[in-house]
Order: C-alpha cells, then sequence, then structure tokens
C-alpha cells in the first residue's frame, strides 16, 4: 500500500450514545446502550447473532429512529425520539457485507458516485477517486465493472466508496464475513491502516471475536441489547466482567469448583478434580462458594505428567493434535472426562499420553454457578483468540 494522502484527511469526530433504546412493537432490541467513541477511535461492537449490533449500528447511521436517548456527533444531536438526522446528513461513509456496489457503474463511477452528487468538481473527483483506487490497489481496475472483480477486490472497492467523501464516522457491519481467511487478514488490515490514516471515528460490528481484538481501540460487547462490558481489548480479555463475555472471547474449557480461600490479591484458591487453582474472581467471591472455572488457551501450559501433583497443575492425556502452523493445538481430557481445547505448544504432543497442564491464574476466571447460561447463546467452545 502506498501511503495516505493528506488531502483524505478529516476533522475527527466523538460519537455519544447515550440511553439509546430501540423497539420493535413490543420486542426490545436495544436496551439503555450508552457508549462514547472518542474522535479517531476504532470501536468494534462484538456479540452473538440477534444482539443488536446491526440495530445500533443502523440507529449511528440515521437508518433507524430511536425510542429513547440520543445520539450525538461532534456534540451535535442527530438522534433522539424526534430529531433523527438523516444518514446523507451526517458525514458518514458506510462499508456492509455484502459490498452493496452498483453492479451497472464502473469501479471509479461506484467511488465517484457520492462526490459527484455533492458537485464535487470533475478535476477534483478524478483526482481523489484515482487516489484512493490506487491506495487500495486497484489503480488499474477502475474501468471494470464490480462482476469482473473478485470478492476482496469488490471490498476494496466499497472502502474506498465509503473513504471517498472524507466521512468523519465510518461504519462497517461485518465487511469480512464473506472472505476467506487469507484474504480477511489482509483486507483486515488495510481497515486498521487506512480507517487510521484518515483520522476518522470507527464503528465495526461483528460476531468474530479474534477480528474485534485485532482491529479494536475499544470493544462494547453486546448482549441481547444490552452493552454488557466495555473496554479495550485487553481489559475484555484479561478482566472479562461475566461468564457471557468470557465465553464469547475464547475459552479453553471450563471446570465446576469450590472456593477454598478468598486471597488477599482479590483471586480465589479453588478446588478441583482434587487440585487446587489460583482463578479471578471478577464479581467478587465468598469461601465455599460452588463456581464454573473458566480457563483461556493462554492460560495452558503443556508440560511432562506430574507424579508430584503440584498445585496450579491438572494432569490429563492428549486425546487430539492439530498442526496449525506456527504450532500445534492439543485437546486435553481432564480426569472425569472434561476437554480442554486449543492448548498451544510449539511441539506436537502424542495422543493418548499423559500430560500435566500448568495453569496461569491470570486466564483463569471463577463466577459463582448461579451465573451458569446455555452454552450456545454464549457461544462457548469458542477458542481461536489466545
Ligand atoms: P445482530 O446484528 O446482532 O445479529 P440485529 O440488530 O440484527 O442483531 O437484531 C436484534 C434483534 O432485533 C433480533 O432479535 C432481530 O430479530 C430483531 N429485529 C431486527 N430488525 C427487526 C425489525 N425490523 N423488526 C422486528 N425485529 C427486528
Amino acid at each position: 500500500m502506498k501511503p495516505a494522502k493528506a488531502s483524505n484527511e478529516v476533522h475527527a469526530t466523538r460519537l455519544e450514545i447515550d440511553g439509546v433504546t430501540k423497539r420493535y412493537g413490543a420486542t426490545t432490541v436495544l436496551e439503555d446502550v450508552s457508549l462514547t467513541a472518542e474522535a479517531g477511535e476504532f470501536h468494534v461492537l462484538l456479540g452473538p447473532s440477534g444482539s443488536g449490533k446491526s440495530t445500533l449500528l443502523r440507529v449511528i447511521a440515521g437508518i433507524e429512529r430511536v425510542d429513547e436517548g440520543q445520539v450525538l456527533l461532534g456534540g451535535e444531536l442527530v438522534a433522539d425520539r424526534r430529531v433523527c438526522v438523516p444518514p446523507e446528513q451526517r458525514g458518514l461513509g458506510m462499508v456492509f457485507q455484502d459490498y452493496a456496489l452498483w453492479p451497472h457503474l464502473t469501479v471509479a463511477d461506484n467511488v465517484a458516485y457520492a462526490l459527484r452528487r455533492q458537485g464535487v468538481g470533475r478535476r477534483e473527483v478524478a483526482d481523489r477517486v484515482g487516489g484512493l483506487l490506487d491506495r487500495v490497489g486497484l489503480g488499474d481496475y477502475a474501468q471494470r465493472f464490480p462482476g469482473e472483480l473478485s470478492g476482496g477486490e469488490q471490498q476494496r472497492v466499497a472502502l474506498a466508496r465509503a473513504l471517498v467523501g472524507r466521512p468523519r464516522l465510518l461504519l462497517f457491519d461485518e465487511p469480512l464475513s464473506n472472505l476467506d481467511a487469507d484474504l480477511k487478514e489482509r483486507l483486515r488490515v488495510e481497515i486498521a491502516t487506512l480507517t487510521r490514516e484518515t483520522g476518522a471515528t470507527a464503528v465495526y460490528i461483528t460476531h468474530d471475536q479474534s477480528e474485534a481484538f485485532a482491529l479494536a481501540d475499544r470493544i462494547g460487547v453486546l448482549r441481547d441489547g444490552r452493552l454488557v462490558q466495555h473496554g479495550t481489548p485487553e481489559t475484555i480479555y484479561n478482566e472479562p466482567n461475566s461468564p457471557f463475555v468470557a465465553r464469547f472471547t475464547g475459552l479453553s474449557g471450563e471446570l465446576s469448583a469450590q472456593v477454598e480461600k478468598v486471597r488477599d490479591d482479590g483471586g480465589v484458591q479453588v478446588r478441583t478434580l482434587d487440585r487446587s487453582l489460583v482463578a479471578q474472581a471478577p464479581t467478587g467471591l465468598a469461601e465455599g462458594t460452588e463456581v464454573d472455572v473458566l480457563i483461556r488457551p493462554a492460560a495452558l501450559k503443556l508440560g511432562d505428567a506430574d507424579p508430584a501433583e503440584d498445585s496450579h497443575t491438572l494432569s490429563g492425556v492428549v486425546r487430539d493434535t492439530a498442526y496449525r502452523g506456527r504450532g500445534y493445538d492439543h485437546v486435553v481430557e481432564l480426569p472425569g472426562g472434561t476437554l480442554l481445547c486449543g492448548v498451544f505448544d510449539q511441539r506436537p504432543w502424542q495422543r493418548d499420553r499423559s500430560v500435566a497442564l500448568e495453569v496461569t491464574s491470570s486466564g483463569c476466571f471463577a463466577y459463582p454457578c448461579a451465573d451458569r447460561e446455555p452454552a450456545a447463546t454464549a457461544g462457548a467452545g469458542r477458542n481461536d483468540a489466545r
């Protein structure tokens, strides 16, 4: 990619969402959502299907009205229960999952369309469109039609089209969902780089936690229309405030346990499978509480079987070894049948081998059993973030 042109820079804008509620008939799909994106920040809204991500994005865009609360852009009220400034007056650029290009227009005309409607002069349109197409690596494709491009190329056109009007706010609606893995990663880097170069504030929705962690300055986790946690990727990963957030952002597995001791550092010592482990207690816990211990893949380290039954260590048997390029993912079965997945090591451990698993307390979270929830809605079993 070539360096950005100064002419593509915009004035960064603060986005404030304050107590937004949205209902469809009797169904509340957004409930009292408040969130501030500082000027130039890249925000990712992460949540399972049906959690309200698209609805919130459409509220920010001005495609949906709100029932309660308000939205401010750069301090200016753009939405409340009476006001709804239309999308074209909000200074937005949008990129959609399905590209949404006009099939009968060339690549250059797709990108130029909004500028022409704004009455920008021919020369400037040509310069800006040409500059951006070069920037996304499609300078030679200006006269092609979308149907003559691959999915990744079409999404680059959509990105150029979103950026050409120098929006103060960029909205991304799962833009990588339709692309294969390799292309996804390359386009993700381009989206991150280009967005940050323009200085626009960005809101990006996805159900893919690895995408969210890779892109975001801040992540908002949505569940059933409510914002359940909001913070930096590091905070969300290291201090998930509920089992839902921990599960949705990648676990190796879960164990039932009982709190033996509350520690001075705020963590807890728990008893599980005749072993003692130290875990974080994000919601606070009392001695004797029955808990679920949720373990991140990164908290587990494989070692030789441990006859001494050291604390901080679980024993198990390797049930599966999968080559992942940079190393190997293992599935380890614990006594009692619990499986821990995605246990990474650079070298392979053979199937059926007895091993010890060292457990690091920073990636291990204990929550009261009462917080238990159906695994399917919480995305349990996903373990691709580490
Ligand atoms: P997500 O983007 O996280 O998958 P959505 O915002 O699309 O979630 O949907 C949130 C909830 O709102 C879902 O239960 C969905 O069925 C419902 N919903 C979305 N749009 C409408 C609509 N126009 N009428 C009624 N219900 C809707």
